[in-house]
C-alpha cells in the first residue's frame, strides 16, 4: 500500500490570538507535524532566528523568489511581504508529515484555491478585549504597530467564515488537543481514504466469487 500524503493544514488568526503558543505546544505534544518556516522581508523581533522563526530577506531577495515560482503563496501584511516555500511543504508532505502553515488570511485563501484539499483553521481569543490585552502585554511592538494590527483583525473578522474550522484559544492544553483532534481526523475523511477503500472493495468482491478452500 502506497504510504499515505500529510494533510496540508493552514492556521491563521488574530494577531495576538496565541497562534505561537499554540503551534509550538502542539510540535512538543504531537509527532508527525512539520511547521512550514515562512520567508519575510519584516526585521527579525529580539530573539528571532533566521531559518526558526522566518527567513528573513530584503524585498528585492523576496521578490526573487516570487520570480522563481519558489512561494506556494505570498501576501502583503501591515507593509511587508510573506510568503510560503514550496518545496518544504511539497517535500513533507509526501514523506506523509501533517504540514503546518501559520499565515494570514489572504495566504490561507490562496492556497486553498491551488489546493481545494487544505484544512483551514482560525484561531481567535474568546473576546475582542482579551485580543488587546494579549497584544499590549506581549510587549514586542509599539502602540501604532498594535494599532494597525488591531485595525487589520476587523478586517479579517470578516474573513473567518471562509474557515473549515474557528478554534477558539481560552485554555491552551484545550485548543491544541481540540486542535490535534480535528486534523487527525481529515485522514478519516473519504477522500483521504481513496486507496483503503479500493483495497478493500477488492478484497470484498472475492466474497462474491465465492470463497476457495
Ligand atoms: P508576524 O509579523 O506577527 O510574525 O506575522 C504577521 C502575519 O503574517 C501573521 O498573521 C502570520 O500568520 C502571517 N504570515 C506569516 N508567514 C506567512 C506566509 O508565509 N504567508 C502569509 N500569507 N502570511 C504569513
Amino acid at each position: 500500500m502506497m504510504a499515505e500524503k500529510g494533510i496540508l493544514v493552514v492556521v491563521s488568526g488574530f494577531s495576538g490570538a496565541g497562534k505561537g503558543t499554540l503551534m509550538k505546544r502542539l510540535m512538543e505534544k504531537y509527532d508527525n507535524y512539520a511547521l512550514s518556516v515562512s520567508a519575510t522581508t519584516r526585521a527579525p523581533r529580539p530573539g528571532e532566528e533566521h531559518g526558526r522563526e522566518y527567513f528573513f530577506h530584503t524585498k528585492q531577495e523576496f521578490e526573487e523568489l516570487i520570480l522563481q515560482d519558489a512561494l506556494i503563496e505570498y501576501a502583503q501584511y501591515v507593509e511587508n511581504y510573506y510568503g510560503t516555500p514550496k518545496a518544504y511543504v511539497e517535500k513533507q508532505l509526501n514523506a506523509g508529515k501533517d504540514v503546518i502553515l501559520e499565515i494570514e488570511i489572504q495566504g490561507a485563501l490562496k492556497v486553498k484555491k491551488k489546493l481545494p484539499d487544505t484544512l483551514l483553521l482560525f484561531v481567535t481569543p474568546p473576546t475582542a478585549e482579551e485580543l488587546k490585552r494579549r497584544l499590549v502585554n506581549r510587549g514586542t511592538e509599539t502602540m501604532d504597530v498594535i494599532e494597525s494590527r488591531l485595525r487589520r483583525a476587523s478586517e479579517e473578522a470578516e474573513g473567518m467564515s471562509e474557515y473549515d474550522y474557528i478554534l477558539i484559544n481560552d485554555q491552551i492544553e484545550e485548543c491544541v488537543d481540540k486542535m490535534h483532534a480535528i486534523i487527525q481526523s481529515q485522514h478519516e475523511t473519504v477522500k483521504n481514504r481513496r486507496d483503503f477503500i479500493k483495497e478493500i472493495t477488492e478484497e470484498i468482491a472475492v466474497f462474491e466469487k465465492g470463497e476457495e478452500e
